[in-house]
């Protein structure tokens, strides 16, 4: 009989199989085994028929991939360990010295600050265009450009671009696209399937190309986790996808996939929530005199407001779980105001830490509110001509109770004045 320790290693017991329960089982693993050096020479992980190594994925992560793929329409799904990892892969994945990528000057700032270390680092040109003029798009794209970035609501300043034209003039020009689709989610609007609904019968679908997810946000819904997918329906795209992500070393741990899991089914019921207690505040901040101008998409006078109606209110759009809808269609639990000019950094700053339910952090997604004052000079080429003058401040919406985060803001608003 082999040593106690070997036995405690090479174990003959086996559990019986037909084991069920609600959430699927964590597998983990860096060394994957194989039942035969020919089975270690054929398995194959890139089309998902088996597992070589804990890199390439497990049953776990093959898991939450599918789902994450049925959430956006797509059929191919990588995971990184963050949403800015996501990014990185699909501009590494798309990109060679001498290219150019087109980044909206309104994008997640990481996104641009990748661009202009990095991606210049390895011979990659960037340039930034206004999101919310197409026509400045077309301007800029050249023979050399071999990606657009498009991002829908833009980031901090929450203006809705017209992704549908955006994405329209790319394909007219052979130019991959990738969204940013954090904060559509999937559940706002489908990226791979943008036809408007008037046009839908017989028209050339449309969609983009890659849609990036940070999960850290809605998937999660913690404030606890940290992940990116990256999602195609493109063959030889994903496979392109695929080897990057498989060359740069990119892995997530089991239990981060675990709790993505986890946190999934619930994911459209929260994202209805976020969303009415946000307009219930956006409607709200509309009636303070400190503030010139309150961003929300949905908002009938936000930038981009029809924008963000065409593709998230009159499109199909999957409906939501809740009944007690906010109004049409579906938007995240973002908001931002613009401060009247009267009042200077330092009171806004005092504003934010005023506020108690409101915490002061820069992710979002989860359960607790949260608040950021942004100094938008540094964030934009210049200052953006539909954004009122003034100092803007960001909150996300957590699962609070709408009266009390009301209570708050009007505290804090008392301390202001
Ligand atoms: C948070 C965020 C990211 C990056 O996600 P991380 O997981 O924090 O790296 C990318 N894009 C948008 C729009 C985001 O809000």
């Amino acid at each position: 009989m082999p040593d106690l320790t070997t036995r405690l290693i090479h174990h003959p017991y086996t559990p019986p199989a037909g084991f069920a329960a609600p959430q699927p089982g964590v597998f983990k693993a860096s060394t994957v085994i194989f039942p035969s050096v020919a089975a270690m020479r054929s398995t194959q992980w890139k089309d998902k028929t088996g597992y070589t190594y804990g890199l390439h994925g497990t049953p776990t992560s093959y898991q939450l991939e599918e789902r994450l793929c049925t959430l956006e329409g797509g059929l191919h799904c990588i995971l990184a360990p963050s949403g800015l990892a996501a990014i990185a892969i699909t501009s590494f994945a798309l990109l060679k010295a001498g290219d150019e990528v087109l980044i909206p000057d309104n994008a997640y700032g990481p996104n641009k600050a990748l661009a202009e270390g990095e991606l210049k680092d390895c011979g990659i040109h960037h340039r930034f265009y206004d999101a919310m003029n197409p026509a400045d798009l077309a301007d800029k794209i050249s023979a050399k450009t071999r990606l657009v970035w498009v991002e829908a609501a833009g980031s901090i300043t929450l203006e809705f671009p017209d992704v549908i034209a955006l994405v329209r003039l790319c394909k007219a020009r052979g130019v991959p696209v990738a969204l940013d689709n954090t904060w559509g989610a999937g559940l706002a609007f489908k990226p791979f399937d943008l036809t408007p609904r008037a046009t839908a019968a017989g028209a050339e679908p449309l969609g983009v190309d890659v849609s990036v997810h940070a999960l850290t946000k809605y998937p999660s819904g913690g404030g606890d986790v940290l992940m990116g997918s990256v999602i195609t329906r493109d063959d030889a795209l994903a496979l392109r996808l695929k080897n990057t992500h498989m060359r740069l070393g990119i892995g997530v741990g089991g239990n981060d996939v675990e709790l993505v899991l986890r946190s999934l089914p619930s994911m459209a019921l929260r994202y209805a929530a976020h969303d009415i207690s946000t307009r219930a505040i956006a409607r709200w901040c509309l009636g303070r005199p400190e503030l010139a101008q309150v961003l929300h998409p949905a908002l009938p006078g936000s930038p981009g407001h029809a924008h963000w109606r065409a593709l998230c209110a009159d499109a199909a759009s999957v409906p939501l779980a809740a009944d007690a809808s906010p109004g049409p269609g579906h938007a995240a639990g973002l908001l931002s105001v613009m401060f009247k000019p009267g009042y200077s950094q330092a009171q806004v700053d005092g504003f934010c830490d005023a506020l108690g339910l409101f915490k002061l952090g820069y992710s979002w997604g989860g359960p607790v509110s949260l608040v950021v004052p942004y100094y938008l000079p540094s964030l934009r080429a210049g200052w953006p001509a539909h954004i009122a003058p003034g100092h803007i401040v960001r909150f996300s919406i957590g699962l609070e109770n709408v009266g009390d985060l009301l209570g708050d803001l009007d505290q804090a608003f008392a301390v202001l004045a």
